[in-house]
This record gives structure tokens, sequence and C-alpha cells, in this order.
């Protein structure tokens, strides 16, 4: 995609510090990293975002982050790490183009995640909800 940074960068014509390329994928540092060794895994091919990514392609970054993050662990001294991805805007997505973050982790780093709530919720109608969603396959 012309517009598209990530395709920029697969195509060699935007730099990035890649550690990693094979044919269906490619592994970069992020420029603004959230720990030392912030690593974005990248498809090759253009997919907005995880949910059109073919499941193939879905399995082959999953594979490649098991793969490199003994390594990246090894590199910045850690023993943890996340690793996931932003679907839409709320969540976060500012690039639409699939990628995983591979972010290190540190004891103390001070990067929470997010806050559980203690508000009482109706789970049983949520989860009836979400199956019958699932089973209408929405
Ligand atoms: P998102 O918010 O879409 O999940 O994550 C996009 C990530 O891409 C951000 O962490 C951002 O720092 C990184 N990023 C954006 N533009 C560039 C770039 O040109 N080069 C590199 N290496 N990372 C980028
Ligand atoms: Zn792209």
């Amino acid at each position: 995609m012309s517009d598209c940074i990530f395709c920029k960068i697969i195509a060699g014509d935007i730099p990035a510090i890649k550690i990693h390329e094979d044919e269906q994928c490619i592994a970069f540092l992020d420029i603004h990293p959230v720990n030392p060794g912030h690593t974005l895994i990248v498809p090759k091919e253009h997919h907005a975002n995880f949910l059109e990514t073919p499941k193939e392609l879905v399995a082959v970054i999953m594979a490649l982050g098991q793969k490199l993050s003994p390594a990246i662990l090894k590199a910045v001294g850690s023993d943890s790490f996340n690793f996931s991805t932003n679907n839409g805007r709320a969540a976060g997505q500012l690039i639409a183009h699939t990628h995983f973050h591979l972010i290190p982790r540190f004891p103390a780093d001070g990067h929470k995640m997010w806050h559980g709530s203690d508000e009482h919720q109706d789970f049983a109608a949520m989860a009836t909800k979400i199956r019958e969603a699932v089973g209408s396959g929405e």
C-alpha cells in the first residue's frame, strides 16, 4: 500500500533497524520503544489489522514471536515480555498494517497494562450475548 509507513519500511524506502527478515515477515525496533528491545513483528503482506489477517499468516507471526523472543530477552537482560497487538483506534492502533509488539519487561518498569474494575457487571448476560454472537458467526 503506497501510503503505509510499514509497507515503505518493507520496501526499503524508509530506514528501520531490522533484527530479522524472511519471506513473509520482518521484525524491526520500534522507533519509540516502551522498553529497550521493543520490537515490531510485521507481515510483509499489507493487512489493515489482526482481524483482517489470514489465519495462516497469524500463525507465522506467532511462531516468529516465539522464535525471536528468547534472543531479544537475552540481549536486554530480561526474562519477561508482552506480545500483543492493538486492533482499532480505541485500542491504540496508529499504524493500519498488522503488527505485533514484543516488549521486554523489567521488574518495576512502571508500565501498568490496565486496571480491572470492581464494579458489578452482569457477567451472565454478557456471556450469553457473546456466545450468541459467536454462534451467529459475527
Ligand atoms: P500501534 O500504536 O499502531 O500499535 O503501534 C505503532 C508503533 O509503530 C508505535 O509503537 C510507533 O512507535 C511505531 N512506529 C511508528 N512509525 C515508525 C517508524 O517509522 N519506524 C519504526 N521503527 N517504528 C515506528
Ligand atoms: Zn502496509
